[in-house]
């Protein structure tokens, strides 16, 4: 560990050792341009290569051909939301939304503001802790069919996507890059940084051309797609040490190669379900094996007591970030891909330990 706490926030989140002693020597010196990295001028060519360098990664990373455009994007998850139904959907257009937790919510509510969300599953009723049973019939016309890969708050995650009717478009925020995937069922995908690929404010976004082709042409271009695409993301003065990072980011996923990364992200997830399926004072929020998500595993204690003693121990270990989010308590571990198993073991035998004294 770098920082000497073991972090199992979720976002702003652990980032690889590697990548905070690269990142800490561009802000000294940026290739001795003799630039810091947060000095770096968005229009110069080192920066432009950096650019070049991250946009031909994610291809490479998601198998992608010259059909798809790579730009980053300003605002996070939130702007995504907000960009999707701006860029695709008109006051009287429909567009389908899987409804399978909160980030997924918040885009439905976010589409209202532009044109129909349509929500064509929702598992709100059991608390998010399964994904929504997918529609079986879906109706015509919509632009365009939302879905959250990976439902960061309640811990459940699409292993597998059906083909669907209208172009895909997933919020892969909290599960980019973390395991095999066919990134070409997808018209769009999006992933604010901060979760598996470097910092807070900064989304990639990444779209098929035939599909951008039915955007908006009429928007202010720092919300418009076509123009983050014809400018080369930088419409105005682009996140550029955010972007460098997610490039450090890029690097170290494709050096360890997402076929590694995936069975790393298994081997976690597998021991912190199996510790938390025998436990008598922890309950896994998902209880559907095939639903659970590998990336943030929620669960409660069986009372309050119980609940605080753990946190209390977790603290007492330099354990940081299990609490779960406010919207559903107990805990959550967050472990993407730049999580070591080893930090995952360390939670699970203090788990075990504790199970034993209480
Ligand atoms: C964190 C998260 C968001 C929100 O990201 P912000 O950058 O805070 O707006 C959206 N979607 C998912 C799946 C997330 O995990």
């Amino acid at each position: 560990m770098s920082t000497g706490k073991i972090n199992f926030n979720a976002g702003p989140a652990t980032l690889p050792p590697e990548v905070l002693r690269e990142a800490s020597k561009a802000v000294w010196n940026y290739k001795n341009t003799g630039y810091s990295i947060l000095e770096l001028p968005h229009r110069s060519p080192e920066f432009l290569d950096i650019i070049e360098e991250s946009k031909a990664l994610v291809k490479e990373l998601c198998n992608l051909g010259n059909d798809y455009e790579v730009m980053w994007v300003h605002g996070g998850g939130r702007a995504q939301f907000a960009m999707m139904p701006m860029n695709f959907l008109s006051a009287n257009d429909s567009a389908g939304y899987m409804d399978s937790g909160h980030w997924a919510a918040e885009a439905i509510e976010y589409a209202g503001y532009y044109g129909k969300a349509a929500i064509l599953a929702s598992s709100k009723g059991t608390k998010y802790n399964q994904l929504p049973e997918w529609p079986s019939e879906i109706p015509d016309g919509l632009k365009y069919i939302h879905i959250t890969t990976n439902n960061t708050i309640y811990g459940t995650q699409y292993h597998k996507v059906p083909k669907t009717p209208a172009p895909l478009v997933g919020d892969m925020s909290s599960d980019i890059f973390s395991c095999k995937r066919d990134y070409t069922k997808y018209a769009m995908f999006y992933a604010a940084a901060q979760k598996n690929l470097g910092t807070p404010g900064v989304a990639l976004a990444v779209v098929r051309k035939d599909f951008l082709k039915k955007s908006a042409d009429n928007l202010p271009p720092i919300f418009s797609y076509r123009a983050h695409v014809k400018e080369n993301s930088v419409v105005n003065t682009a996140n550029v040490s955010g972007i460098y990072v997610a490039l450090l980011m890029l690097r170290w996923i494709k050096g360890k190669g997402i076929s590694a990364i995936e069975e790393e992200n298994n081997a976690k997830a597998k021991m912190l379900y199996g510790a938390l399926d025998k436990s008598k004072v922890f309950i896994p929020h998902v209880a559907n094996k095939a639903h659970r998500s590998h990336m943030n595993v929620c669960f409660t204690g069986i009372n309050s007591n119980i609940e605080k003693a753990f946190s209390a121990l977790c603290r007492d270990n330099g354990i940081a970030g299990v609490e779960g989010h406010r919207s559903v308590g107990g805990f959550r571990v967050s472990m993407y891909n730049a999580m070591p198993a080893e930090s995952v073991e360390t939670l699970v035998a203090l788990m075990n330990k504790f199970e034993t004294k209480v």
